[in-house]
């Protein structure tokens, strides 16, 4: 909070947020507005006198007072814990039960079953926070002062418990520290170039959520450190950001929000004019995305890699100014390169480095991998390796220029007649046929090859692909053993907030089709 507040305080009366209402109006939030609102919340938590380590669990709509709730959170030195919104109660009924909070946020209307939750595990004291400024936290911390002495914690403190997405499994609380997060901040300052107010500032609009990495570290610790405005909208609306881009300079999305801002007609390349930076992560940007970008907004979308665990980890350059010796292309299709200060090395099945080129398992270590996960002893030491390095999870490669590639994750694998497919690439043929939008390959247990895959296609508009023609059309581009056995049409693939594809849900679907 310190290093935030440092980069803030240049001048305290110049707008921080200009904030989009759900009702539709526009409110103003000062450098000073944030400095003295987080300064009332931070000695309202202090007077509860919790104990230190204590999790401050938040579960409430986006609003610029729940920006505010995590830097009073960080300021009091306490664990911010955030929650989707779109839990319900047997899901808040295990992150309660796990995060065990010491205080929980949640909305209005939320109230009864949360703090009956939150009651029976423990917490002493439940807090409403509505996403129009309604709610107990703004009545109670009116009533403190509005200056704050940070609270000290060290570089290894836990600073916040993110939960993972959940895409393969159960969520699983990623302890992260104050030196994780700052060192994470001040590194993608530099490397996405960040501009002073002497080189013209930049403006973020931020339009994700902000209970993931993503909306709350990524976009909003870029934008705080750097001292710069944020456009804030209360949820992705894509003429709502058409509407914004020229008053502003940079945007990260999640790859689906790219696919709905191209339906957008107003997306043009006056509108984005004075665009510097489209940031794409959290999932793999189909490379038609990537192009059609390209096309319509002459921008090349800088695609980078993170995790919950891990903050970023490798980004697309931003500069074309040879700190890469020559390699300083925006690459479709890739992640970039290791981050300044991470280490990245791609390994067999057995944990032996692989030369450049080579699809196996992604290891990293460095500065903003996480202190291990909450509660779960055992799961962080399986995955961490003897040296220390993390296991990601995910399957990817490096090139011989030292660009990394996502293919798919070590779960989604499928190893069909003791061959590995992976699903990306069978994916990415796919997507190339006519009449497919996008598709998803999943494995399912079959008598024969232990694993087939089976794909899912969701249509173009207007056309209506065969699932048998696609297999045919596949097994004249594709090794026989990498051509699912089943493939049918649906008009979504089932999402997560983050846009993200969950394949252990067609996995269960999908699992009786051979047996
Ligand atoms: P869980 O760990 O609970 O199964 P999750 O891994 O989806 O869920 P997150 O930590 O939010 O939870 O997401 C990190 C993952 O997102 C990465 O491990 C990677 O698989 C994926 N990811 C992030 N950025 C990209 C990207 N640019 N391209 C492809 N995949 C990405
Ligand atoms: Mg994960």
């Amino acid at each position: 909070f310190a290093a935030l507040r440092a980069a803030f305080a240049a001048d305290l009366d110049a707008v921080a947020i200009e904030a989009a209402t759900p009702q539709g109006a526009w409110l103003h939030y000062t450098w000073r507005d944030l400095d003295c609102a987080s300064a009332r919340m931070a000695n309202l938590l202090d007077s509860l006198q919790l104990p230190a380590g204590s999790r401050i669990a938040v579960q409430v709509e986006k609003s610029v007072e729940a920006l505010i709730l995590y830097l009073a959170t960080l300021r009091a030195g306490h664990v911010y814990l955030p929650l989707n919104t779109a839990y319900k109660s047997a899901e808040i009924e295990y992150f309660i039960g796990n995060g065990e909070p010491a205080v929980v946020v949640c909305t209005p209307g939320n109230f009864g079953w949360v703090s009956r939750i939150a009651f029976a595990a423990g917490t002493s004291h439940v807090f409403t926070l509505g996403d129009d400024r309604s709610g107990s936290l703004l009545e109670r911390a009116v009533h403190f002062g509005d200056t704050h002495q940070p609270a000290a914690r060290a570089a290894g403190d836990v600073a916040a418990i993110l939960y993972t997405s959940g895409t393969t499994g159960r969520s699983k609380g990623a302890m992260l520290t104050h030196g994780n997060l700052l060192s994470n901040a001040l590194m993608l300052q530099d490397y996405w170039g960040w501009r002073t107010p002497e080189e013209g500032g930049d403006v973020l609009i931020h339009a994700l959520p902000i209970f993931h990495v993503h909306g709350l570290f990524v976009a909003i610790h870029g934008a705080l450190i750097n001292g710069s405005k944020m456009i804030w909208l209360p949820r992705f609306e894509p003429r709502a950001v058409v509407q914004a881009l020229p008053r502003a300079t940079v945007f990260m999305g999640v790859p689906t929000l790219y696919v709905r801002l191209l339906a957008e007609a107003g997306l043009t390349r006056e509108a984005v004019r004075h665009m510097r930076l489209f940031i794409s992560g959290s999932a793999p940007l189909l490379i038609e995305t990537f192009r059609l970008w390209q096309e319509r907004t002459g921008h090349t979308i800088l695609e980078r890699y993170g995790m919950s665990e891990t903050i970023m980890l490798t980004s697309n350059p931003y500069r074309a100014d040879g700190r890469f010796e020559g390699r300083n292309e925006r690459r479709g299709g890739t992640v970039g390169f290791p981050l300044p200060g991470v280490g990245l090395r791609v390994v067999d099945e057995q944990g032996a480095p692989l030369p450049s080129g080579e699809t196996g398992h992604i290891q990293v270590c460095g500065a903003g991998v996480f202190k291990g996960y909450w509660r779960m002893p055992e799961k962080t030491a399986e995955e961490f390796t003897a040296d220390g390095w993390f296991r990601t999870g995910d399957v990817g490669l490096q090139d011989a220029q030292g660009y990394v590639a996502i293919v798919g994750r070590s779960k989604d694998l499928i190893i069909s007649g003791g061959y590995n497919v992976y699903p990306a690439e069978v994916e990415a043929v796919l997507n190339e046929l006519p009449g497919v939008a996008e598709s998803a390959v999943v494995g399912v247990p079959h008598p024969d090859f232990g694993e087939v895959g089976v794909a899912v296609v969701v249509p173009r508009p207007g056309t209506q692909p065969q699932g048998e023609a696609l297999l045919d059309a596949l097994k004249a581009r594709l090794a026989g053993y990498k051509v699912p056995k089943r493939c049918t049409v649906a008009p979504e693939l089932p999402r997560n907030a983050m846009g993200k594809v969950q394949k252990n849900l067609l996995r269960e679907q999908y699992k009786g089709l051979f047996t």
